[in-house]
C-alpha cells in the first residue's frame, strides 16, 4: 500500500485467500477433512471474515452486505474447506442471531464463527418431511426444564455436531403449527444417539437422531415456547438461501467450467449438441448466481427473501439436474464406469449421484412450488383440512 493508506477491504480478502486456503484432498479420511475444515474456519475467523454482516458484539464481522459479496465474489475462485459449516453458518447460526437472547447469542455465536462448535439441524422425522408440523417428537415440562423423546431423520452431519436446532412438541392440545418450540441440544447430552445413514454416493451424509429422555435446562428454548412454527419458518427461509445460493464450488465436478474441461478432456467440445447444452447450462448458472447474490445482499441488509428463498432452492436443484444431463453427455460411459484409480472419475460418479438429493433436501421441489404459487403468485391455497383440529386428534405418523 501506498501513501500510510489502508488496503481496500477487496484487496484484503484477495490477499488473505491467496495466502491461506488450504489444497484439499476429496479423497482424504474424514478426520483429516474435519480438522482441515476447522482450522480453516477458526483462520476465517480470526481474519475477520467469518459472519461478516453478523453482530461484532457476538464474534461477526459487523460488517455490512457490501463487503460480503466483496468476499463471496473473491471467494468463488477457490474452493473453501467451509461445507461441514454449512448448517451452522447458513441457517442455525442466522436464526440464532434472529431469536436467541443476549445470553445465548454470548454463548453460543462465538464458538459457532470459530468452527469449535458445530450445529446441525433437528427437524425432519420417519412420519413428517414435507409437513414437518406433524412431528411427533414430545418436549415435555419437567419443573423449570424439559424432557425430550422422539426420533428424527435425515439429520445432516449430525455425526460430526456439537449442538442442535431441534424442533418439537410442546402442547398436544394445540393445533400442529401451535403447539411446537424450537430448543437448543446438546448432542453430546445423555440419551442422545446419532446413527449414520449411508445414500447411493457410498457415503454418510445425513443420520438417524434418536432422543430418550434427553433434558434441556430452560433457557434451551430458541424464541419463544409455542413458537416454534415462526421460529422454523425463519430458519428454513435462510436454509432455502444457503442450499440455493450455495457458490458452485471450483472442484464441484458439475459446475459449468469444469464440464467443459471434461468435455475438452474427452474430444466432445466440437459436438455441437454438447456445446450448445454447455450454453445452456452457462446461462442457468450465471442467472442463479446474480439471483442468488441479489437475495444475498438483500438478507445481509435485514430485508429477508421469503418466499423468494424459494426461487433460489428449486432453481439450484433445477440447474444440478441439467448440470448431471449434460455431463452424461459428455462423459457418456465415463460416468457410470471409471478407472478406479482416477479420483475425478469418483468424484464425478458421487457428484452425479448426489443430485437426486438436490430436489428433495431443504424442502422438495414439490413444496418449493406449493410455496411460490401460493405466496408469489398468489394462486389459492392448499386446502389443509387439519390446520384447526387439536394436533392429538390427528392421523398422522405413528398416532391414530
Ligand atoms: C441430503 C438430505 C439432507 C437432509 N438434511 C436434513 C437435515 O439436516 N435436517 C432435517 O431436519 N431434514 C433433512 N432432510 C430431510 C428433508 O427435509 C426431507 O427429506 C424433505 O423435507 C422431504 O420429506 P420426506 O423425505 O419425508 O418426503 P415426503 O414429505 O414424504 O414427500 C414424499 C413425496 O411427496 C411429495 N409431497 C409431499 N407433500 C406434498 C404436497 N403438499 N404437495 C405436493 N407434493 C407433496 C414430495 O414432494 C415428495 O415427492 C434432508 C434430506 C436430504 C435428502
Amino acid at each position: 500500500m501506498t501513501n500510510g493508506e489502508e488496503p481496500s477491504f477487496r484487496t484484503r480478502v484477495r490477499d488473505w485467500l491467496a495466502a491461506n486456503v488450504p489444497e484439499t484432498d476429496p479423497q482424504a479420511p474424514v478426520p483429516e477433512m474435519l480438522k482441515t475444515a476447522k482450522r480453516f474456519q477458526a483462520a476465517l475467523h480470526d481474519a475477520g471474515f467469518a459472519g461478516i454482516t453478523w453482530p461484532a458484539e457476538y464474534g461477526g464481522g459487523g460488517l455490512t452486505a457490501a463487503e460480503q459479496q466483496i468476499f463471496h465474489e473473491e471467494a468463488a475462485a477457490y474452493d473453501l474447506p467451509t461445507g461441514l459449516f454449512m448448517i451452522s453458518m447458513g441457517m442455525c447460526g442466522p436464526t440464532l442471531v434472529d431469536l436467541g437472547t443476549h445470553e445465548q447469542k454470548a454463548r453460543y455465536l462465538p464458538p459457532l464463527l470459530r468452527g469449535e462448535e458445530v450445529w446441525c439441524q433437528l427437524f425432519s422425522e420417519p412420519g413428517a418431511g414435507s409437513d414437518v408440523a406433524s412431528l411427533q417428537t414430545r418436549a415435555e415440562r419437567d419443573g423449570e426444564g424439559w424432557v425430550i423423546n422422539g426420533q428424527k431423520v435425515w439429520t445432516s452431519g449430525a455425526q460430526h455436531t456439537d449442538y442442535g436446532a431441534l424442533l418439537a412438541r410442546t402442547d398436544p392440545d394445540q393445533p400442529k403449527h401451535k403447539g411446537l418450540t424450537m430448543f437448543i441440544v446438546d448432542m453430546h447430552a445423555p440419551g442422545v444417539t446419532v446413527r449414520p445413514l449411508r445414500d447411493m454416493t457410498g457415503r454418510a451424509p445425513f443420520n438417524e437422531v434418536y432422543f430418550d429422555g434427553v433434558r434441556l435446562p430452560a433457557d434451551a428454548v430458541l424464541g419463544a415456547v409455542g413458537g416454534g412454527w415462526a421460529a422454523a419458518v425463519t430458519m428454513l427461509g435462510h436454509e432455502r438461501v444457503s442450499i440455493g445460493g450455495s457458490v458452485r464450488r471450483r472442484y464441484d465436478p458439475l459446475a459449468y467450467r469444469n464440464l467443459v474441461a471434461l468435455a475438452r478432456e474427452l474430444g466432445r467440445l466440437d459436438d455441437p449438441l454438447v456445446r450448445a447444452e454447455l450454453a445452456a447450462l452457462y446461462a442457468a448458472e450465471r442467472a442463479l448466481s446474480l439471483f442468488n447474490a441479489r437475495l444475498r445482499q438483500e438478507a445481509d441488509a435485514g430485508s429477508p427473501p421469503g418466499a423468494r428463498g424459494s426461487v433460489a432452492k428449486l432453481s439450484g436443484a433445477e440447474l444440478l439436474w441439467r448440470a448431471t444431463r449434460v455431463a452424461g453427455l459428455i462423459a457418456g460411459m465415463h460416468a457410470a464406469a471409471w478407472d478406479p484409480a482416477s479420483t475425478a472419475g469418483e468424484e464425478l460418479a458421487v457428484a452425479i449421484n448426489a443430485t437426486p438429493s438436490s430436489s428433495i433436501a431443504g424442502g422438495t421441489n414439490q413444496i418449493q412450488r406449493n410455496i411460490i404459487g401460493d405466496r408469489i403468485l398468489g394462486l389459492p391455497r392448499e386446502p389443509a383440512a387439519d390446520r384447526d383440529i387439536p394436533f392429538r386428534h390427528l392421523r398422522v405418523g405413528t398416532q391414530g
